[in-house]
This record gives structure tokens, C-alpha cells and sequence, in this order.
């Protein structure tokens, strides 16, 4: 690709903004949207909020300075005169406005105090014989200080000097009914007289497809070339069965489920191959993965080798702890517990056990992944929650792995070898997803529960019938049961659905709705307590101590507190059979996603469960339509769809702060056709066209790779 001359530092600051940085991402800034000035419209005939073009003669021009300074200068053609106002103004644009000139001007026209005008138009000064133009124009995305004469400029430049030849195999081209690359991103900037305006703008235009087709396919190539690179990587293989997993599965006091088997199964299967395992395991909340991820765990150790567990939250990871403890400890195998909030000397010994490997299963938060620990011969690593870390927590751990490789303590086996990869998630991924961001993965479905579970009721009652919620609550907890009581977001959090904002920094805000939702939940859990004398009521939120957190939940366990005021800390994985009621307030704050796991901390055990959902009136349109959603289904699948409509795949993903770069183009639903083609197509690419491939790649994914495996 051809450089062009260097860009003065404050042009190239301002491109950045704009996420160019080269060539070829100025081939790429395309237009938002289209005007046309292809016509001329009479001032009289303007429909008022329409954005027409005017052209006229200035009949008069002064700066005004009231109400504030300003340039209001007026035309006037056949039809009539139209004033146009502008609030700010150089010196140059007062001198050339003056009595006499011939104006163009494209804007919306308003009815002013004094007759018709347009706010901040843009404008140029024409002469009578100005032609005008053919096409539409193009309006691109832009910063402050970057005129969009600058940019169609840098944009023109660019055009000229990028060899943008076609990579996709003629046939494809051709049975898509698609221009050529050329040709769709000539289109788009530079549209033909007579385009379709609607089409252009809309993105459904073959040159718009053509330009997502491209994108999609870079994204399915890259993923391809991940799952390639991954099963040529070697492993150890962790085939033997022994009898730590057969004694884990003889002392459960339960058979696993049909699904579960299956599960386990494939993954047995894959620990067994030589190359690195990356599954999914994905399965509803309550559908039992944590068993599955156990057994996994022991044939590692079975075979030598070392396993991780790794949880996004602390309180998750302390109750993973506590339940493989209760089933791992028995069979002689002993746990070490690693965190971020553990005291500094606790840390280090535990790290230490990890790099003498006197330690075989270690059990903690992202802490496990971080620089300082090394472990001595790691053969798996399993990832609860997978989706609720954040893009770079993911390729830490990815990098992690290879660290493995060359590091001096990995252990005289493990040079050249990879841990195999459990994740495991209960929010489904919608389809559209698994076959673009997750295409790289291998998947298992827990798709059943295990028996004699009674589905949760769900319930939405509105705030004002709060105390009719407060009776419900005495009576299941006189009855021996015990209950969840979770308070409500705050705004910004309310926006963040996905939640987890901790692990990923503060965003502006956060730390204001984190305060004002702490001083909630301790008021709500004081008044809680008031009211309910004669119960034992705890409270659990984020800025407890690791250690407090742990008290907490161990007593609520132990049912020595019936009821329990938390905030969404207690959203994943939280495991307490006895708790059959929850209770979450201003539930249309919270994500769809996010009550759904809410829910799923009761109907664990045989008892009917309720959750009740207490929403403030008045309820907006989307937030019934979305509180209905959960109310109306309990499938966990059903409700990532729904929520992935509402919200977008960035939020879905969780990366929207982390400013990775998502599909700039393409929508996974809209373009349902285009991601099938470019997933059909992608390794007939690779098998038929590998140099093409590779040039398509490297010109859509330069430097970007890493990111485009979230
Ligand atoms: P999740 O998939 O949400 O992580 P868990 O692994 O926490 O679910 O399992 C939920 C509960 O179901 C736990 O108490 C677990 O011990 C129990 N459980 C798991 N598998 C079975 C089974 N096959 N039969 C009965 N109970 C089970
Ligand atoms: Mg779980």
C-alpha cells in the first residue's frame, strides 16, 4: 500500500480519533449518509424540515448582537428571500457574503421571526454558470476541526493511490450478484447520478453488501485460521481415566443427567487429543456444569497435570472453592485457593504451591492469571462465566498459555505445550453470535435440567404492593426457606447491563452510581432488618472484603440467615438449594440477561421457588416489553436472543469500553445472509485461494487480529 506524504500532527491526531491510520482506513471511512445536491430547490417551494438546496443572490448581510453575535445575511431567488443565521463565523465569511454574491446553500428550512431561514447551512459561493453536481454527496463520520471538504479530500487522495484489487474468487463475485471490490467502494464514495439515495443510506445497496460480504469474510478467515493454528499446537493429552474421576462420579449423591454425560463425554474426548482443547461448555443456569467442570479437573490431576479454576468474582470463586473442596478433598486431593484480595504472604505461598506443583487443582479469581504466577505443569484451565471477562482478561489468559511455552519454572514436559481450555457459560450464545465471535470455539449444550427441579414463578408486581412482597417473605422464611432480597441499579450501572464494569475500571459516573447503590442497599438491608425482627437478615455487596463477602454467604449456606440483601454480586453462580424466593427491586433497571441469572439462584432445590420482579410505575414502553420477555420465558436461549435485539452485540459482549473493534459494518441480524455466505465461503477460501485469502485478510484485519478473537 502506498503512503502518502505525511500528515501534519494535529490532521493525524484528528484522524485517529476517527480510527484512521492508514491508507486504507480512509478507503474504508464511509459515508453515514448521502445528500442530495443535484437539484435546486425554489426558497418558496422548501417544505419546512426538509433538507433542500437554494441557490441566490445576497441582498443584504450584517452582524447582528442580539440575542448574541451572529452573521445573518439573506438571499433571495424567483420565489423568494430565506435568511441564513450563523452563530459562529469567520471574519472571511462576513467579507465574502456581501450584497451581490451568488450563494448555494443546503440546509433544513425553518420558520423565523422574520419569514423563512436556515440555521448554519452549508453553503459555497457559485457563479451563475456553477454546474451542479452529478451525484449524491457523500456525508461522512468526522471530528471537530476536520471540514468534510478536508476529509473528501484525504478520502479522493486515497482512492487514487490504494490498489484495492479483488481478493474474493471470481465465481463468488458473480453468484452473490455483487460489484466488484473496487467498484462497491467507488459506489459508495462517489455514487452515480441516480443512485438509489434510500438504498445508499439504508446499507442495503450491493456495494454496502459487497463491503460487509468482505468484512464478515475477513472475520470467518481469521477465525478459521485461529481454529487451524489452535489443532496444530500440541497438548498433553489427558486420556487415562483413573480413579479420582471415577470415585468423584461413585460419591455424588446424584446421577448425572443425560446432557451432562454427553458433556463430559466430549470433553473426555478432547482432554484425550494432543492439541489444545478450547469448549464451551454452555448450559442454563442451575443445569449442573460446575460437576462436569470437576470431573474435568480430576482427569488432569489423574494424568499429572495441573488444573485452574477461574471465576470473575470473588464470591463466585470462593464458592467454587468450597464446593470442589467438598468433593475433590475426600478423594486426597487438596486445593489452593489464590485471589486478588488475599493478604500479600497467603498469596505468595500460594503461588509458590502452584510453581512446585504441590498444588494440583488452584481455585481463585483472574488473580490465577496474572504475571508472577507460574505454574508447573498446568493441563487444564477452566473459565466459569467466561463471557463476563472482559476482551482483555480473555487474552491474558490466552497469552498465559503460550507463556507457558518458554518459561523457565513451566516444567521439563511442558516446553511447546498448551493448557487445554474448559469455558463455561450460562448465557447462551445467540447464533448469530457462535458463528462469528465465538466461531473458533468447539461447544457442548447442557440443554436439561437436572430432576425433580420445579420451575421458578415468576412474578411482576408493582412497588406500591410492596408490603403484600414483605408477607411473602415472613412466611417463606418461617416455613424453614430463605430469600434473596436484591436492590436496585443505579443508572450508570443500569446501562451496563452485562455488568462485571469492576474487573474492567470505572468508567465516568460508575464511581458515583457504585456509592449511591452501596448507601441503597444498606439502607434497604437496615430497614429490611427492622422489619423483620425475629430473622436473621444479611447483607452482601462488592465492597465487602473477600473474607466478609465469604462470611456472609457461609452463614447464609448454613441457613443461620434466612434473608439475604445483596446487590447483583450475587448475579452468577451463587448455589443455596434452601433459597426459593427472591425478590429483586426496580427490576426494569436491570438487563434481560442479568435477571435471568438473578432468577436462577433459586429453584435449586425441590421447594417451589418464586422470583418476584417489583417495578416502579410508570413503566415505559421498552421496559414492559423487556420485563414481559422475562416473565413470559424461562428459556435462557429465548432470552439472549431477545436481549441481544434490544441491545447490540457490543453490549452483548461486553466490550464496548474496551474500544475493540467490533463489525463496523455488517449487522449480525440484518445481514443473517451475508455471515452464512462468508461462513460457507471462508474455508473454501482457505482451501482453494490461500494466497487471496491471505491478502484479504491482511488488508482487513492489519494489526487487528488479536482483537477479533474476543
Ligand atoms: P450451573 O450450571 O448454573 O453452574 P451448578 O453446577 O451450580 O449449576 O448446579 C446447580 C445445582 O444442581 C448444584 O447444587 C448441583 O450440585 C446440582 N446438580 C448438578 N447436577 C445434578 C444432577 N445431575 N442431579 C441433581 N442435582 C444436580
Ligand atoms: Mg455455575
Amino acid at each position: 500500500m502506498a503512503t502518502a506524504a505525511k500528515p501534519a500532527p494535529s490532521l493525524k491526531a484528528k484522524l485517529e480519533k476517527l480510527g484512521i491510520r492508514s491508507q486504507f482506513d480512509l478507503v474504508l471511512h464511509l459515508p453515514l449518509r448521502y445528500e442530495d445536491e443535484t437539484r435546486l430547490t425554489a426558497i418558496a417551494d422548501a417544505h419546512e424540515g426538509v433538507p433542500v438546496q437554494v441557490e441566490g443572490t445576497v441582498i443584504d448581510s450584517k452582524i447582528a448582537y442580539r440575542p448574541r453575535r451572529q452573521l445573518v445575511c439573506t438571499i433571495e431567488d424567483d420565489s423568494g428571500p430565506l435568511t441564513m443565521r450563523f452563530l459562529n463565523f469567520y471574519g472571511s465569511q462576513a467579507k465574502a457574503l456581501v450584497a451581490g454574491a451568488r450563494v448555494r446553500a443546503f440546509g433544513e428550512i425553518r420558520p423565523g421571526f422574520f419569514g423563512a431561514e436556515m440555521v448554519h447551512p452549508r453553503y459555497r459561493m457559485v457563479h451563475a454558470d456553477t454546474p451542479l453536481p452529478e451525484a449524491l454527496t457523500p456525508i461522512y463520520p468526522t471530528t471537530a476541526g476536520l471540514p468534510q471538504a478536508a476529509l473528501r479530500r484525504l478520502i479522493g487522495e486515497a482512492l487514487a493511490q490504494c490498489e484495492l484489487d479483488e481478493t474474493l474468487p471470481p465465481d463468488t463475485v458473480a453468484r452473490f450478484g455483487l460489484p466488484a471490490f473496487r467498484q462497491a467502494i467507488d459506489a459508495l464514495h462517489r455514487p452515480r447520478p441516480g443512485d438509489d439515495a434510500r438504498a445508499l443510506t439504508g446499507r442495503t445497496h450491493p456495494a454496502w453488501r459487497r463491503i460487509k460480504l468482505e468484512e464478515l469474510l475477513a472475520q470467518q478467515l481469521s477465525m478459521r485460521l485461529h481454529y487451524r493454528e489452535r489443532k496444530s499446537k500440541t497438548a498433553a493429552s489427558l486420556g487415562r481415566p483413573g480413579a479420582l474421576s471415577a470415585g468423584l462420579l461413585k460419591q455424588l449423591p446424584f446421577r448425572l443427567t443425560g446432557a451432562q454425560r454427553r458433556a463430559w463425554s466430549e470433553i473426555e474426548h478432547d482432554l484425550g487429543e494432543t492439541h489444545p482443547m478450547h469448549r464451551l461448555l454452555q448450559g442454563d443456569v442451575g443445569s449442573g456444569k460446575t460437576v462436569v467442570a470437576a470431573l474435568a479437573a480430576l482427569r488432569a490431576v489423574e494424568n499429572g497435570r495441573q488444573a485452574a479454576v477461574m471465576a470473575p468474582t470473588e464470591i463466585l470463586a470462593e464458592q467454587h472453592f468450597r464446593k470442589f473442596s467438598e468433593w475433590l478433598v475426600p478423594l486426597g486431593v487438596e486445593l489452593t485457593w489464590l485471589s486478588g484480595s488475599q493478604k500479600k504472604k497467603q498469596r505468595a505461598q500460594a503461588a509458590a504451591d502452584i510453581a512446585s506443583g504441590a498444588t494440583r487443582v488452584a481455585v481463585g479469581t483472574h488473580a490465577l492469571f496474572q504475571e508472577g504466577v507460574t505454574f508447573q505443569s498446568l493441563g487444564l484451565a477452566i473459565v466459569d462465566e467466561q463471557h463476563r471477562f472482559g476482551v482483555e482478561q480473555r487474552l491474558a489468559l490466552r497469552a498465559k498459555g503460550s507463556a507457558t511455552k518458554g518459561s523457565a519454572t513451566a516444567g521439563a514436559g511442558d516446553v511447546n505445550t498448551e493448557p487445554h481450555q474448559l469455558m463455561m457459560s450460562a448465557t447462551p450464545i445467540p447464533r448469530t453470535l457462535s458463528m462469528s465471535y465465538y466461531a473458533d470455539l468447539d461447544v457442548s449444550l447442557i440443554d436439561e435440567l437436572p430432576p425433580g427441579r420445579t420451575p421458578v414463578r415468576t412474578k411482576l408486581i408493582a412497588a406500591e404492593r410492596r408490603d403484600e412482597v414483605l408477607a411473602r417473605v415472613r412466611d417463606a422464611c418461617r416455613a424453614g426457606r430463605q430469600a434473596y432480597w436484591v436492590c436496585p441499579l443505579i443508572e450508570d450501572s443500569a446501562e451496563d447491563p452485562a455488568g462485571n464494569a469492576r474487573a474492567r475500571g470505572p468508567r465516568p459516573g460508575a464511581r458515583q452510581a457504585e456509592a449511591l447503590q452501596l448507601q441503597t442497599v444498606i439502607d434497604t438491608h437496615a430497614r429490611l432488618a427492622g422489619e423483620f425482627a425475629e430473622l436473621g437478615v444479611g447483607l452482601v455487596h462488592g465492597r465487602l472484603s473477600g473474607a466478609d463477602k465469604a462470611a456472609v454467604m457461609a452463614e447464609f449456606a448454613a441457613g443461620k440467615i434466612q434473608l439475604l440483601v445483596a446487590t447483583t454480586v450475587i448475579e452468577v453462580g451463587v448455589d443455596v438449594p434452601n433459597a426459593s424466593l427472591m425478590i429483586i427491586e426496580h427490576a426494569e433497571r436491570f438487563g434481560l440477561a442479568q435477571l435471568h441469572q438473578l432468577r436462577g439462584r433459586v429453584g435449586r432445590g425441590a421447594d417451589d421457588s418464586a422470583c418476584i420482579l417489583l417495578y416502579q410505575k410508570p413503566l415505559g414502553e421498552i421496559a414492559r416489553a423487556r420485563l414481559k420477555v422475562v416473565f413470559e420465558t424461562s428459556d435462557g436461549f429465548e432470552i439472549a436472543r431477545q436481549d441481544l435485539a434490544l441491545r447490540g452485540p457490543g453490549e452483548y459482549l461486553g466490550v464496548r469500553q474496551s474500544g475493540a473493534p467490533l463489525l463496523r459494518f455488517a449487522d449480525l441480524e440484518l445481514d443473517l445472509d451475508l455471515l452464512e455466505a462468508a461462513r460457507d465461503l471462508a474455508p473454501q477460501m482457505l482451501q482453494h485461494h490461500p494466497e487471496q485469502a491471505r491478502r484479504h485478510l491482511a488488508r482487513w484485519l492489519a494489526g487487528k487480529s488479536e482483537l477479533m478473537k474476543v
